[in-house]
């Protein structure tokens, strides 16, 4: 198991901390403040918690409960997405509880997410996803190993081919799989990054260094 960057803190919520936020047409929520990575070019890194004005550092982690809350009312948006600056698998249950209810209440459901938590958790969590989101964008981030842990700075060597593992797995039971990467970022290859995401079947987008949100 990676060390948490943040421990991990009772639920209960403080009013500062922004659980849900609004970007475009998309509720996102903000599940957790932990990583099991540690990316060197993460704002949070850098002493920005900002996305697009909204504050993301958590003072607590918030429950299914408040979550849903959260979450508001799916109608109003075209879909949820667990996000913010944390993984969100690292509350892989949180996650599946409320992924659930949601879809149960109309919602589109994305995961944004490192795609190790078959690492993290020593099996394979992908069938977990079926009923709880219909969509996942991971975070390859590089073509290759060397260049992922440089960036990345994973807990362990296997981290890449592990987020490879994972999203040939995660395609048998989420029919929206996308890998993405960041453009701008010193070494890595987009049209490499992009030729990857075909070779294992699923799509790919393009992020911009320092664009977040
Ligand atoms: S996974 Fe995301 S939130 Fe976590 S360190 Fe990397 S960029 Fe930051």
């Amino acid at each position: 198991m990676p060390v948490p960057l943040l421990p991990r803190i009772v639920p209960g919520m403080s009013a500062a901390s922004c659980i849900g936020y609004t970007l475009r047409r998309s509720r996102y929520l903000n599940v957790t403040n932990r990583c099991t990575l540690r990316c060197s070019f993460c704002p949070k890194f850098n002493g920005s918690w900002s996305v697009q004005g909204y504050d993301l550092r958590l003072h607590d982690e918030p429950d299914a409960e408040t979550l849903l809350a959260a979450a508001g009312n799916p109608s109003e948006y075209d879909e949820v997405v667990f996000c913010g600056f944390g993984e969100p698998t690292l509350r892989l249950y949180t996650v599946l509880e409320v992924g659930s209810e949601l879809r149960r209440r109309g919602a589109r459901v994305r995961l944004n997410t490192d795609g190790l938590a078959n690492y993290v958790y020593g099996r394979d969590v992908t069938p977990d996803f079926e009923d709880s989101v219909d969509a996942v964008s991971i975070s390859l981030n590089a073509q290759d190993a060397a260049t992922y842990y440089r960036h990345c700075r994973p807990p362990t060597p296997g981290a890449f081919m592990a987020l490879l593992d994972f999203t040939k797995h995660v395609r048998e039971f989420v029919p929206d799989v996308t890998l993405t990467a960041i453009d701008g970022l010193e070494g890595v290859d987009i049209s490499a990054c992009q030729r990857l995401a075909g070779q294992l079947g699923v799509a790919f987008r393009r992020r911009v260094l320092h664009q977040v949100g």
